[in-house]
């Protein structure tokens, strides 16, 4: 770590006359009198003057500051941080992919759009719907798109009464969002001790005001939700339709599709179960399935293949308009399909078995230090309710702020709501069983610390860039400019 350089802006970097550039000169840059007047500048911009070697070393330094999958295991419940191989880079970042222009004539890019279609192929065939769409930015986007679509087939039925989302309490922070910005009013269900929905609570509630049920199976705990089909004809009696959060589809790849269970709408995380680079909010891809009789509704423009074999860019008057610009996040689209065709049939069959086989090893190692609440076989992951010892006062924040001193990531912790200390865990399918098994030692000796010396686990992290900060007056008096931080501390 150079030290000068640590935690300061390249702005505090910089000195008067100093320079790290050469530009060659072109030969073509217009003189000032040239320009409009209103588009001059009154003052010069206020750009950083910096050495090459300072420059470097910066911005090296806070990339090491970062924490990334590609710098060690990350067991982040329900975000499915797998590794990202590093072939899907290389695809999405192949000249021809990335200097396309999304208003090419598809004449030119006929191989892009075959890639494109065959990419909806796939996820209709792993998700068991009639077609994908894959036109959205997110998982909540996909949620958006899809709670669209139902609203749409609704309306086409001239019902206008269908008001209502039914949404389990455990379910992701997004679902009740979505149902919101869709125009949807949210019921809550609430689930049963160990996550899963009772379908005499859901009876009730289902009735001709409602349009859709949406479900995430398995659920928020990694408990798969047995009583869909039961759930499904219910739903479908009330003539409501269901809608299946994929964003926990991972366990199932290989092994179970949604659209075999009863589910009619659905969307996929691609960046999650097919492998981008996310966290810190993007890019991503939500793409988003429906079952046969719902494919005229899916948002314009479609990929579509014609009688002559060829690929066109499609608009359809019956759809529910467009929710992006164009075709969606293709780069995303290009590293999901890279990595489905690089694990191939076989390959992909085993996704689902060994993100379940990880999770159960990691819990069935921990659960004589950590509180199981919901006992019994989970998928692709798990929620401890914090250590079974709790006498030294040592929570799941500080457990979580201490794996950081070890060079892990830390779980998700406090989510779900449905327990006081949740630490959720979610190893996925792409770390070894020597990586697990570190991780089990850790864990295990953070928790013979918090019984020995718990004020070591309650001062964690000890050896990480920026120590331990003051959470709740960060949430109380929240300081977000930098300037305001530099005025702060000069007073
Ligand atoms: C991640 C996640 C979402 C939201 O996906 P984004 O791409 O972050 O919008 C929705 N539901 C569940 C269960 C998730 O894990």
């Amino acid at each position: 770590m150079n030290r000068e350089c640590y935690g300061k802006l390249i702005f505090e970097l910089s000195r008067k006359g100093r320079g790290g550039y050469r530009l060659p000169s072109n030969g073509c840059t217009p003189s000032v009198d040239e320009l409009p007047e209103v588009l001059l500048r009154r003052t010069a911009p206020e750009l950083p003057e910096v050495d090459e070697p300072t420059v470097v070393r910066h911005y090296n330094n806070m990339s090491t500051n970062n924490f990334g999958v590609d710098t060690g295991f990350y067991p982040l419940g329900s975000c499915t941080m797998k590794y990202n191989p590093k072939i899907n880079e290389e695809m999405a970042a192949d000249e021809t992919i990335a200097s396309l222009h999304p208003y090419q004539p598809s004449a030119t890019v006929q191989g892009v759009l075959e890639l494109y279609y065959t990419l909806q192929q796939t996820l209709s065939e792993i998700g068991g719907m009639s077609e994908f769409t894959l036109n959205t930015y997110a998982g909540a986007h996909g949620e958006l798109t899809g709670l669209m679509v139902i609203r749409a087939y609704h309306a086409g039925r001239g019902d206008d009464r269908r008001v209502k989302v039914i949404v389990p309490d455990s379910a992701h922070g997004t679902n009740p969002a979505s149902a919101a910005v869709a125009g949807l009013k949210v019921v809550e269900v609430k689930s049963r001790e160990d996550g899963t929905v009772d379908v005499e609570d859901l009876r009730p509630l289902l009735d001709d005001t409602v349009a859709a049920v949406m479900m995430t199976n398995p659920n928020t705990l990694g408990i798969f939700e047995r009583n869909i089909p039961e759930i499904a004809s219910l739903v479908h009696e009330a003539g409501a339709l269901l809608y299946y959060d994929g964003a926990n589809l991972n366990p199932l790849v290989g092994v179970a599709r949604p659209g075999d269970m009863g589910f009619d709408v659905m969307h996929i995380n691609l960046h999650k179960t097919f492998s981008t680079p996310h966290g810190g909010g993007g890019p991503g891809a939500g793409p988003v399935g429906v079952r046969k009789g719902l494919e005229h509704l899916l948002p314009n423009p479609r990929v579509v293949k014609k009688d002559d074999g060829t690929f066109d860019i499609s608009y359809s008057d019956c759809s529910l308009g467009q929710v992006t610009g164009t075709l969606g996040n293709f780069a995303v689209a290009v590293r999901a399909l890279s990595y489905i065709l690089s694990l191939g049939c076989d390959g992909l069959d085993m996704v689902g078995r060994l993100a379940t086989l990880n999770a159960n090893y990691v819990k069935e190692s921990l659960r004589d230090a950590y509180l199981l609440p919901v006992d019994g076989v989970c998928k692709h992951e798990f929620v401890f309710d914090g250590l079974i010892d709790k006498s030294g006062g040592v929570t799941t924040l500080n457990v979580a702020k201490r794996l950081l001193d070890h060079g892990y990531h830390a779980p998700t912790i406090y989510f779900p709501l449905l327990f006081h200390e949740s630490l959720m865990i979610e190893p996925t399918e792409t770390e070894s069983k020597e990586t697990l098994d570190d991780f089990i030692r850790v864990m295990h000796d953070i928790a013979r610390e918090a019984a020995e010396s718990p004020d070591v686990v309650k001062s964690a992290p000890h050896n990480t860039p920026v120590g331990h900060p003051d959470d709740t007056n960060a949430a109380l008096h929240p300081v977000v400019t930098y300037k305001e931080l530099i005025d702060n501390v000069q007073q």
